[in-house]
């Protein structure tokens, strides 16, 4: 049966006129390596610590304003939320469409809140906690084209002809403000489209971004703004001593003009200034050292890398599910073919190699997972292969093949090939970062002996599932696998209501 929403009633959870108060006690483990009677062993011991949750209720007006606001990603997820705003629908060949949040984690998945009459009870994911309604996002942004919106939704060419009749009058006067342009660090092939770009140097730049931002906020009279990098792949920025390896050279660096600091590292030097929460949807390294150590003293959150859409995604899962099941993966193929201007950008070496690096981390901790299967330091052949095919257009086709070794020398190859709209797996994604991002900001927590409360980490892991290459603070584990990773973020938006973790182990019936 499904609900749409529910309040837990419990003597550890409080609600109040603005706030959700949790007390929660967190299961965990601690594991020591020990002499016991003359030799060393592995002892685990379970533990109990209790945690403090309180989340502010209130729903902020959110501005998003999207680096490449006016590219497929940008446009495409502006026309869906449009559409789902004003209750649009179209006529298909197959029949009327109506507009929906299909593929957004917080708006179109769902959560098993217990049982019912020997029912199973689910309920939005959106229902665990207030969250901002993805119609009410006022979206703005940048772009170094300055092609209104109705415009570059048409160039996008992913959504259906009748969909874009109506949404023109809406999309055709939002015009992206002009954006940080360095041909150096994005493909040649992209100078054409860069007509519309902020003049001076670095330092003047970031002024900008800050007064577009300010801007933004009084004009839209929004309480608060999330920023998203969706523009084009850059190249990898050399991480040097002296230049970004801390916030004081970083600055520094952005003072003195110096060209190794990239348009996004800019954008997010200017959104941390202003307290304004970062997300990086694209693959390259904009988090340099400097930047990282600018956001974690400023505590100002900042999330990526790299949207994890279509094949990672899927790579998450079946590797996930090969060694869980004792299966050994030896050999990942991984092909793409796109057609649309983000595959045009990759076709150069150097942006091409930022998306490999981010494609290519993903079962690292599978792997390390699992010491039957894998020797220390042992890896599957991983290979990952981008080319750039117009005619496809935003259709994009990934090919898999998966190698694995079974029972007894056994060898098993599985072949997929998923053929989709890159936009259309990349907009709810992008709108679940932005909602997840502001909601985080609302929660704070202690743990017991913490004295005071205090906010999540500013390098935002709880956005891991939907990131290829999650960010993490140094010293803290990297879980691409999507199941931990949902589990994660569930999991702790239900402590924060005094709910426990889904343990799927349903002893009411057995
Ligand atoms: P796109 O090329 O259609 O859009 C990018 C836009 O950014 C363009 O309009 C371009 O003019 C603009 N731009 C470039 N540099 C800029 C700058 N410095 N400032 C402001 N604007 C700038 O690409 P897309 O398909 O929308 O994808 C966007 C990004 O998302 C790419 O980096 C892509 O790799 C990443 N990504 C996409 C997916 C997906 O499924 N679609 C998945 C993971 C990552």
């Amino acid at each position: 049966m499904f609900i749409e929403s529910f309040k837990v009633e419990s003597p550890n959870v409080k609600y109040t006129e603005n706030e959700i108060h949790s007390v929660y006690g967190y299961e965990t483990t601690e594991v020591v390596h020990e002499n016991r009677n003359g030799s060393y062993q592995w002892i685990v011991k379970p533990k109990t610590v209790k945690y403090d949750f309180k989340t502010d209720t209130r729903v902020p007006k959110l501005g998003v304003m999207l680096v490449g606001w006016g590219g497929n990603n940008g446009s495409t997820l502006t026309a869906g939320v449009i559409a789902n705003k004003e209750g649009i629908s179209w006529a298909t060949k197959d029949g009327v469409q109506q507009a929906n949040y299909f593929g957004s984690l917080t708006q179109a998945s769902s959560i098993r809140v217990g049982s019912y009459n020997g029912e199973e009870i689910y309920a939005p994911f959106k229902s665990l906690l207030p969250m901002v309604n993805p119609d009410e996002v006022v979206f703005g942004g940048w772009d170094i084209s300055d092609m209104n919106l109705a415009d570059a939704m048409a160039r996008a060419r992913v959504l259906d002809i009748d969909l874009q009749k109506q949404l023109r009058p809406y999309m055709e006067r939002m015009v992206p403000l002009p954006g940080v342009y360095d041909p150096d660090f994005i493909a040649a092939n992209q100078g054409s489209r860069a007509n519309s770009v902020i003049k001076g140097t670095k330092k003047e730049q970031v002024d900008h971004i800050i007064k577009d931002m300010r801007e933004f906020k009084e004009k839209n009279k929004v309480d608060n703004v999330v920023v998203l990098w969706t523009a084009n792949t850059e190249r990898y920025s050399d991480v040097v001593v002296g230049l970004n390896d801390t916030m004081e050279n970083l600055l520094a660096s952005v003072e003195k003009n110096e060209s190794e600091i990239s348009p996004s590292t800019l954008y997010a030097i200017a959104c941390v200034l202003e307290g304004i929460p970062f997300i990086n949807g694209s693959p390259q390294n904009t988090f340099v050292p400097g930047l990282i150590e600018l956001a974690v003293s400023r505590n100002c959150l900042i999330g990526g890398d790299d949207f994890k859409s279509g094949q990672t995604k899927m790579k998450s899962v079946l590797v996930d599910f090969l060694v869980g099941a004792g299966i050994k993966p030896t050999s990942i193929v991984s092909y793409n073919h796109l057609g649309n201007n983000d595959g045009m950008n990759l076709s150069a070496p150097q942006t091409f190699r930022s998306k490999e690096i981010s494609k290519s981390n993903v079962v690292d901790d599978m792997v390390a997972s699992n010491g039957i299967l894998f020797e220390p330091g042992e890896h599957p052949d991983h290979v990952v292969v981008i080319k750039y095919v117009p005619y496809v257009a935003d259709s994009k086709r990934a090919m898999d093949e998966y190698t694995s070794e079974i029972f007894m020398g056994g060898k098993n190859t599985i072949v997929m090939h998923n053929t989709c709209e890159d936009s259309l797996l990349a907009a709810p994604i992008i709108l679940d970062l932005v909602l997840l991002a502001e909601l985080s900001t609302r929660i704070q927590f202690k743990a017991e002996g913490e004295g005071k409360f205090h906010s999540f980490h500013p390098v935002a892991t709880i956005l891991s599932y939907l990131t290829k290459a999650p960010l993490v603070p140094p010293g803290t584990p990297v879980v691409n696998a999507l199941s931990k990773q949902r589990a994660m973020l569930e999991n702790i938006l239900r402590a924060c209501v005094g709910l426990a973790p889904e343990n799927n182990m349903i002893l009411e019936y057995k």
